[in-house]
């Protein structure tokens, strides 16, 4: 899928946009490049569903930024409390594996 940045429509395939390129004493039209079928901008990209939220965007490890970084927040309040304390973060590692095979 194709999400537009400029109007935020997605879509499945996005329009081409061709350029008229002279040709001998005529012009072809090349294509150069793709554009949103909606407003026509080509600030496009492509784009996932994210397993978290739902939502249409760039993803890596199948989650969008916004959810990473939701994990990471959580993360961080742990890992501060640990380290405020001097535990060993080591403990996050036994915990994450625990609960992955759970
Ligand atoms: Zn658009
Ligand atoms: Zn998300």
């Amino acid at each position: 899928m194709y999400k537009c940045n400029n109007c935020g429509a997605v879509c499945t395939e996005p329009d081409t946009i061709y350029d008229s390129v002279p040709y001998g004493s005529t012009y072809v039209d090349y294509p150069s490049g793709d554009k949103c079928p909606s407003c026509g901008s080509d600030d496009i990209e492509e784009v996932e569903e994210c397993k978290m939220c739902g939502e249409w965007a760039a993803v890596e490890y199948d989650l969008c930024q916004n959810c990473i970084d939701d994990i990471h927040q959580q993360v961080k309040r742990i890992t501060d409390n640990l380290k405020g304390i001097g535990i060993d973060l080591a403990v996050l590692d036994d915990i994450i594996e625990r609960e992955m095979n759970a």
